[in-house]
């Protein structure tokens, strides 16, 4: 048995069934994930859109995104419970918010300790 996505072999008990494929465990946990926050290909592409269309700033967001940029922005930084807890959103909801706003370059997260803060860019 092979996985699909990335050719591994496996073992009967290795195998995971997503979306009707076999996958090996990496690629099952890689398909079940959104796309990484840090991504330079994302990022680039989301700019070029962007300029086409004449964005810049908050121009093209929806209103949660601006009101978590608008958020970030007064507070100068703002840890990520505290953003959560202040705009009632679950985790999930901030992450795919939060990395459109990274892919627009318009917010930043960085970590002190083990908090991660939200900042302007
Ligand atoms: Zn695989």
């Amino acid at each position: 048995m092979k996985c699909e996505r990335c050719g591994a072999l496996l073992e009967e008990n290795q195998a995971n069934t997503f979306q009707g494929k076999v996958l090996c465990e990496d690629c099952c946990f890689d398909l079940m994930n959104p796309p990484k926050v840090c991504d330079p290909l994302a990022v680039a592409s989301t700019l070029s859109i962007r300029k086409q269309l004449g964005q810049s700033g908050t121009d093209g967001l929806t209103d949660l995104q601006k009101q978590i940029y608008s958020t970030v922005v007064e507070r100068s930084k703002v840890s990520r419970d505290e953003l959560q807890a202040l705009l009632k959103l679950t985790p999930q909801e901030l992450e795919q918010q939060f990395a459109l706003l990274r892919h627009c370059e318009l917010l930043r997260a960085f970590k002190e300790g083990t908090t991660v803060y939200l900042a302007k860019y």
